[in-house]
């Protein structure tokens, strides 16, 4: 096969896949990997699910493509349904896209015509934090804290305010003591007093940090405080669940975790399981009906609704609850979160392994007890990431160019893992953090 066509982000090649069953995968060559990554936290219920695959070929009979000008489908306004079943109460009105960066795009538009709809066109300004990750799109970009991606493209965006990620553990503070949940919002609400609460629109948060944070688990309070002060400010919150949701964390939504009661939740990822390209936003229906009411909602993508995605999708949330995915995301995370603990006493470089459920990460540092960083120079996630990878494990890293907001790799196999898969996982990874440890051995000891 001729390769020269196509472009990424590098010259860096990529073996070819051929086929790909459950949580396994294999190339042209018939090596085989255990998707420790679910791909880019994707793949919740695995690939080639026989169901998801039935639901797609029937739909496929029926029609591919419905224009949502012209027409509604029975597998859009099912996922619909489906979807706000499983949000919150007052949450019933849904949105659908084609990926999470138009998902982030769509709610930060929805919240500006709201806002435009009840008289408050002075507020526009969306805060979001730092480190973080909202998309690739030069809206959502704007709203990216993660400097290696967003500088380059500074000019041609709207700087939007940021306030900083909870990081407890390395800010010294106790994650299991209110007062640094507290502490966190309070930083926000002085963003909004700062940047005058008549400009601003919403807050939009990771209810678990993403690769940006290396799946950061909000410290105890921060959740309801920052909830607390959107409420008091007349902000929107908007949770941003593209990688959390779908059961990712132990719960169909993140925000449960904490009895969440956002105005927009974001979804992606998990929500079609790599099945097809589909997102969506679901918003509270008093926030709809203004927009609606206020001249109709001025945004929209030709592939929105797609019946063939929406089939998909709603075929992915039967199978999430059929096979009783959520409850295993919370048992397996449980326990492989035990074996990666475990894995800290093999080797002193880990720093920190975190997470909830299966979103699950390794912050690997120089010292432990200091936090100090590992050298920049020596990209040791990047190394773990191809050291597993050849050994047969996928696991995920941020790739970055210069730059790094924490060394870690997140380890999020699919929600259909056994303890077998996870036995598979820590053993390669075991091996991985050996070898990984003899390579840079010269260099830490200079
Ligand atoms: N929000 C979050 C939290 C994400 O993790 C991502 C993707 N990593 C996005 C938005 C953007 O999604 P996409 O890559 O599908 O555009």
């Amino acid at each position: 096969m001729t390769r020269s066509h196509l472009f990424y982000q590098s010259r860096q090649r990529r073996p070819v896949l051929d086929q790909a069953r459950g949580v396994y995968m294999w190339d042209v060559d018939g090596k085989r990997y255990l998707d420790g990554s679910s791909g880019a936290m994707v793949c919740n219920i695995g690939h080639s699910n026989e169901r998801v695959l039935e639901a797609m070929r029937r739909q496929m009979e029926k029609s591919t493509f419905g224009y949502r000008l012209q027409f509604e489908t029975e597998a859009s306004e099912r996922l619909a349904a489906r979807t706000a079943a499983l949000c919150p109460d007052g949450i019933n009105r849904v949105f659908f896209v084609s990926g999470g960066s138009e998902a982030v795009e769509s709610a930060m538009k929805l919240a500006r015509q709201h806002a435009l709809a009840i008289g408050q066109g002075t507020r526009w300004k969306v805060i979001s934090r730092t480190p973080s990750y909202h998309g690739c799109t030069l809206g959502a970009l704007a709203i990216t804290g993660y400097a290696p991606l967003t500088d380059p493209f500074a000019p041609m965006m709207r700087e939007m305010p940021k306030v900083p990620a909870p990081r407890a553990y390395l800010d010294g503070l106790d994650p299991d003591d209110p007062a640094t949940g507290a502490h966190y919002a309070a930083q926000l609400e002085a963003c909004i007093l700062a940047e005058g609460p008549d400009s601003v629109l919403a807050f939009i948060v990771e209810p678990v940090g993403g690769a940006s944070t290396g799946a950061l688990v909000p410290p105890a309070g921060y959740m309801e405080g920052v909830q607390a002060v959107c409420r008091r400010h007349g902000v929107l919150l908007i949770l941003d669940e593209v990688m959390t949701g779908a059961g990712r964390t132990g719960r169909f939504l993140a925000g449960e975790h904490w009895d969440m009661d956002p105005d927009i939740i974001v979804l992606s990822k998990g929500f079609a399981a790599g099945y097809v390209p589909l997102g969506a936003i679901a918003a509270r229906d008093g926030l709809v009906e203004a927009v609606l009411d206020g001249g109709g909602f001025l945004h929209g993508f030709t592939y929105a609704g797609n019946p063939l995605a929406c089939a998909a999708g709603a075929a992915v949330i039967d199978e999430i609850e059929a096979q009783g995915l959520v409850a295993n995301a919370a048992r397996m995370g449980g326990a492989l979160r035990a074996r990666l603990d475990g894995l800290m006493d093999r080797h002193a470089i880990i720093g920190d392994v975190r997470g909830r459920g299966l979103l699950l990460a390794m912050e690997f540092m120089a010292d432990r007890d200091r936090k100090t960083p590992l050298p920049a120079h020596l990209n040791v996630h990047q190394r773990i990431v191809d050291i597993a990878f050849d050994m047969g494990l996928i696991v995920y890293s941020r790739r970055t160019r210069d730059g790094l907001e924490g060394d870690h790799i997140m380890v999020c196999p699919p929600l259909i893992v056994t303890e077998t898969h996870l036995d598979e996982i820590t053993q390669t990874l075991d091996a991985a953090l050996a070898q990984l440890g003899r390579e840079i051995a010269p260099a830490l000891s200079e």
